[in-house]
C-alpha cells in the first residue's frame, strides 16, 4: 500500500467518541471521513463526511460502504470480527486486521496470546459452567474475579469473589455466559501504555501513563506515570511485542497492573485509541488520533514526544454539566462528545489539565 494522499475517504465502524475525535483528527490531515455505526444520531456522525446507518451484520451495507472507503478501521473493540472480515473479502483493506480484533474481544484468547509472548498475566481458566468454576476456584483461589469473556467494558460483566462462600452469587450473577476466572492482582497501581505501529514496522509508543478507575470506569489518567525509568521502557518493550505479533496498523493500548515488587502483570489489550491517551491531544506533539490516522493511512508515524505533563480527568453523566468551571481553568483543555443525555456512568466528555 501507498501512502493514502489527503482527499481519500477513512470508513470508521463505530459511531462514538473515539469515531468522533478520529475524524476530527482525519479531517485535519485533508482526508474525508464515512462512519458506519448501527446508531442513528450518532456523536461521530455530527463530525463527518458521511455516515451510513445500518446494523454490523448487514451484508448490502457492508459491500457498499466496502466500496466507497480507501481504507477501514473501528473505533471500538466490540465491532464484530466478521464484520472486518466481510469487508476484507469485500476487497478492502481494514486496520487494525481481524485477528487482532478476535483475540482482543476474547478475554481467554487474550491472556492466551499475552502469555504465548511471554507477557505475564494473572493466572486464569476459563469457566464454561458451574463445575468450571469449582475447578478454576480449587487451581486459582480466593480473591478472584470473574469476568464475561466477551463484551465486558468499563468494569461491566465482572464479580468479585473474596471467599469461596460468594462463588454461587458471582456465578448467577453472570447469568451463565462464558467467562474467565482470573486471580486478584493486588497491584500498586494501573498503568498504560498507549502505541502506533504501521504495517513496516514503524513504532512510536507515548509515555507510559498511571490511571485511577472509579466504579470500573477509569477516571483520571496522569501522564507521565511516576514509576522508575526501568518500568517505563519495560512497558515499551512488551507493547513492541504485543504490536509485532499482531502484524498490527493503528494505534492500540496495553493495560497493566503494576505490582509492589516493579513487575508488569497485563491485563488487557484495546485494538484501538484509548481513554488513556486523550491527554495526548493537548500535552503531545502529535495526539493519539493523529497517529493512528497516519498508521493507518500509511504515513509516516508523527513524534510521540510529551510535551508537558498532563492530568486527564473523565466527565462521567451528569459531570459533564460543570463544562464551564472547566472552560474556566487557564490550564484546562475542554472536550465534550456531544452526546445528547447525560446518563450515568456515561462517558460525556474529558478535561486535560496541562502542567507547565
Ligand atoms: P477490566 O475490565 O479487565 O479492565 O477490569 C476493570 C478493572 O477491574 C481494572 O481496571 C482493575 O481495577 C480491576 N481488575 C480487573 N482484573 C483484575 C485482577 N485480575 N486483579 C485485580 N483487579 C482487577
Amino acid at each position: 500500500m501507498k501512502p493514502l494522499p489527503p482527499g481519500s475517504v477513512i470508513g470508521i465502524l463505530g459511531g462514538g467518541q473515539l469515531g468522533r475525535m478520529l475524524a476530527m483528527a482525519a479531517a485535519e490531515l485533508g482526508f474525508d471521513v464515512h462512519i458506519y455505526t448501527p446508531e442513528a444520531d450518532s456523536p461521530a456522525s455530527r463530525v463527518a463526511a458521511r455516515t451510513t446507518v445500518a446494523p454490523f451484520d448487514d451484508a448490502e451495507a457492508l459491500a457498499r460502504f466496502a466500496s466507497g472507503v480507501d481504507v477501514v478501521t473501528t473505533e471500538f473493540e466490540n465491532v464484530p470480527a466478521d464484520t472486518t472480515r466481510v469487508l476484507v473479502a469485500a476487497g478492502a483493506i481494514v486496520h487494525p486486521n481481524p485477528e487482532a480484533l478476535a483475540i482482543a474481544q476474547d478475554r481467554v484468547a487474550e491472556k492466551n496470546f499475552f502469555n504465548e509472548c511471554g507477557i505475564a498475566t494473572a493466572p486464569f481458566a476459563a469457566v464454561d459452567s458451574r463445575a468450571d468454576l469449582d475447578a478454576a476456584l480449587k487451581q486459582i483461589g480466593a480473591p478472584a474475579i470473574l469476568k464475561t469473556r466477551r463484551l465486558g467494558y468499563d468494569g461491566k460483566g465482572q464479580a468479585r469473589i473474596a471467599t469461596l462462600a460468594e462463588a454461587d452469587a458471582a456465578y448467577a450473577a453472570l447469568g451463565g455466559q462464558p467467562a474467565i476466572l482470573e486471580g486478584f492482582c493486588a497491584f500498586e497501581r494501573e498503568v498504560s501504555i498507549v502505541a502506533a505501529r504501521t504495517i513496516h514496522n514503524g513504532f512510536a509508543p507515548y509515555d507510559l501513563v498511571e490511571n485511577v478507575h472509579a466504579n470500573g470506569i477509569l477516571a483520571r489518567t496522569l501522564a507521565p506515570a511516576r514509576v522508575d525509568a526501568r518500568v517505563r521502557q519495560q512497558a515499551a518493550g512488551l507493547a513492541y511485542i504485543v504490536g509485532d505479533a499482531l502484524d498490527y496498523a493503528g494505534v492500540f493500548a496495553v493495560e497493566f497492573f503494576l505490582m509492589a515488587d516493579g513487575s508488569l502483570i497485563a491485563n488487557e489489550m484495546a485494538p484501538r485509541v484509548h481513554n488513556s491517551g486523550h491527554w495526548t491531544q493537548d500535552a503531545c506533539a502529535a495526539s493519539q488520533f493523529e497517529q493512528h490516522i497516519r498508521a493507518i493511512a500509511d504515513w509516516p508515524l508523527a513524534s510521540p514526544a510529551r510535551l508537558c505533563d498532563a492530568e486527564m480527568i473523565n466527565l462521567i453523566g451528569a459531570e459533564a454539566n460543570e463544562w464551564a468551571k472547566y472552560a474556566a481553568e487557564p490550564n484546562a483543555c475542554v472536550h465534550l462528545y456531544g452526546k445528547r443525555d447525560a446518563l450515568p456512568g456515561r462517558k460525556m466528555g474529558h478535561v486535560t489539565r496541562l502542567k507547565r
